[in-house]
């Protein structure tokens, strides 16, 4: 083909081709909103959403934020905690302990003591267990690192209740019920992790029932789907081995990251804002020794959600499809999808 025609060739390709960008809208943030974050492991709160939650803090809104697991199953990190080869359960929860006074020590510095949070204690890869073959109180899920089939942290908000489908998912109605949330900030049922998309299901769950037995007209909160793991090195920089500082470019989700329907929304932060993000993922000293290439990938001038329909939360029937959807994936991926 000569020059001419394959460079006009490539231009008509180009104006053909669809924009298959994602519009993203910038998330409008009320006065006084109560804006709940449900994480499945200490940092989760503050690598999606340490932005979101000064700025309802500064709005004269109120934040909670519940960490669902102690994140005690990271199996390279105990062993570089411990110096063990072969840790033994006592490491375990000696690191579930560490956990959760990071996650303590984060929440103090982010919300300077006006974050109320809950430590549920539950164990590492115990969420997406619990929702798959764990329902009942019966058969809870027990920890092959721990050996607890029940929460066993002192401090933790639910110390002695057993791991089981049906506890958690009371626990996280109680949760809707006692802070009725303006903003829901939940991990996306894609997620690249078992316990994350567990626990992306799990919320789906919850708010449906907590609206269920809400008197009509029905709250709407915004439902934000967050996501951490991603395929691809996803986001850049997260792989890289060393820590970058990515702060003056904003965080965009995957292309491939399937829209369903819904759209997206993201939040600028302010360089005190991304500083004081950056201060709080820094308190986790257990996960910075390990990926702090990972964590930084995540300091960035935005965070950006999955913005879902807000009647998504009341629909059980495409809840249960989603739930469908994620168990024939995490089928074909059982073990290679399980990482942190
Ligand atoms: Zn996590």
């Amino acid at each position: 083909m000569p020059p001419s025609l394959k460079h006009l060739s490539i231009c008509l390709l180009l104006l053909l081709t669809p924009d298959i960008s994602v519009a993203e809208q910038s998330l409008a943030i009320g006065k006084g909103e109560r804006l709940l974050v449900l994480a499945p492991h200490p940092d989760d709160e503050s690598l999606s959403a340490a932005g979101l939650i000064q700025q309802v803090l500064q709005n004269g809104g109120t934040v909670r934020s519940s960490v669902v697991t102690a994140g005690d199953a990271y199996v390279g990190a105990v062993m570089l905690d411990s110096g063990k080869r072969n840790p033994s359960t006592a490491d375990y929860l000696d690191f579930g302990e560490k956990r959760l006074e990071e996650s303590r020590r984060a929440a103090q510095l982010l919300g300077n003591g006006f974050i109320h949070l809950d430590l549920l204690g539950f164990s590492d890869g115990s969420i997406y267990s619990a929702l798959i073959s764990h329902w009942r109180r019966n058969q809870p899920m027990r920890s092959e690192y721990t050996g607890f089939d029940h929460v066993p942290y002192r401090e933790a908000e639910d110390r002695g209740l057993a791991q089981d489908g049906q506890d958690l998912l009371n626990e996280l109605v109680a949760i809707l019920r006692d802070t009725k949330p303006t903003i829901i900030a939940f991990p996306d049922v894609m997620e690249n992790d078992s316990d994350h998309a567990g626990l992306g299901m799990f919320t789906l769950l919850a708010v449906h029932q907590w609206l269920l037995e809400t008197p009509t007209p029905h709250p709407q909160p915004k439902l934000l789907a967050y996501l951490i793991h991603w395929q691809h090195g996803w986001p850049t920089g997260s792989n890289w081995g060393i820590a970058q500082d990515w702060s003056d470019q904003p965080l965009v989700l995957p292309a491939d990251l399937p829209l369903r329907g819904h759209s997206r929304a993201c939040v600028n932060l302010s360089p005190a804002q991304i500083d004081l993000k950056r201060a709080a993922l820094a308190e986790y000293k257990t996960q910075q020794r390990i990926m702090g290439d990972f964590l930084s990938a995540f300091v960035r001038s935005s965070e950006c959600f999955t913005l879902l329909k807000p009647n998504d939360g009341n629909r059980i029937e495409q809840v249960l499809a989603q739930l469908r959807q994620v168990r024939k994936t995490f089928d074909n991926h059982p073990l290679s999808r399980r990482k942190i």
